[in-house]
């Protein structure tokens, strides 16, 4: 079952409907033109995980986008509502929490916002402990776009995924499971519906590093808490510019992001690349702990 709430200035606790009816015009912009933004959430534990960095990065990819979106009362009082109507007909461990606000019916001054609950997908879990295969992929941009071109929007999580999931079926028709998008000029980007992480032991310093924000990729909340718990656990932390080379030599790389959390990556491009089994428990460890 899928919980859905529309957030309505009607309904301060938020508007209950029927996800599996139609709920939505066909001139809305978020299914014309794919006009819009979103958030995806892990909900598990009866804990809406890290809802407040989730909370500001809906807020800044609308700012982005020039999007007026509710205040973070009306998201909170809709997510209240949506859980608790999930909760009411499908125990779940984990479940997915997805706010959307798209730019409405063209000519109207509102968007439209909603939020869902979802139980979240099997194979992201199984992945946690198997880890993934993925390919390279280049996105067809240089690193320094997202400085030359706002109107890309880079950085912004929109409606926009047509290319993300594109992506992702490339990869499968080619018998891998994931992909790290890599600028023209060769840095290590994203993937597609993650960040990029890798450790490399130095004696006795652990150095976590991420690719840089620069490149214009999406700032991962999962990444951010993570590099918060492993700061505070000794680690020292680093971020890219990252070539392939650096992630083939690295002694663990992971994709992580709010549902499927910390997977671990097996090999690139058919190379096998390194699996620190102790790192990754403490960065397992670390990714439980994280609220
Ligand atoms: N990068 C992209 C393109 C994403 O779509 C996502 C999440 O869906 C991430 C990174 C990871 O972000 P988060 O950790 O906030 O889920």
């Amino acid at each position: 079952m899928t919980a859905l709430v529309f957030l309505d200035p009607d309904y301060p606790a938020g508007r209950i409907a029927d996800a599996m009816t139609p709920q939505l015009s066909v001139l809305d912009q978020g299914v014309t033109r794919g006009d819009g933004v979103f958030e995806s959430v892990l909900y598990t534990r009866s804990v809406v995980r890290k809802i407040d960095a989730h909370l500001a990065r809906l807020r800044v990819s609308a700012d982005t986008c020039d999007l007026a979106i509710p205040g973070e009362e009306a998201w909170r009082a809709a997510i209240a509502t949506a859980v608790e109507t999930f909760d009411a007909s499908t125990p779940s461990e984990e479940a997915v929490v997805k706010l959307i606000a798209t730019r409405g019916t063209e000519g109207t001054a509102h968007g439209t916002c909603w939020v869902t609950v979802s139980a979240a997908p099997e194979l992201g879990r199984t992945q946690r402990d198997s880890g993934i295969s993925v390919i390279l992929l280049d996105r067809g941009y240089d690193s320094t776009v997202a400085e030359r071109s706002p109107w890309l929007l880079m950085g912004a999580k929109t409606l926009s995924y047509a290319v993300n999931m594109a992506a992702l079926r490339h990869a499968k028709k080619n018998g891998a499971d994931d992909v790290i998008f890599i600028s023209s000029d060769g840095i290590v980007l994203e993937g597609p519906t993650s960040t990029v992480l890798m450790a490399h032991r130095d004696g006795d310093v652990k150095r976590l590093i991420t690719p840089t924000l620069e490149t214009g990729i999406l700032p991962g909340t999962t990444q951010g808490a993570i590099f918060d718990a492993a700061k505070a656990a000794g680690w020292v932390l680093g971020y890219g510019p990252l070539t392939p080379e650096n992630l083939m030599d690295a002694e663990a790389v992971w994709l992580v992001s709010s549902v499927r959390l910390l997977t671990p990556v097996n090999s690139i491009d058919g190379v096998g690349v390194a699996r620190d089994a102790e790192l990754h428990a403490e960065l397992t460890a670390m990714v439980d702990s994280i609220g």
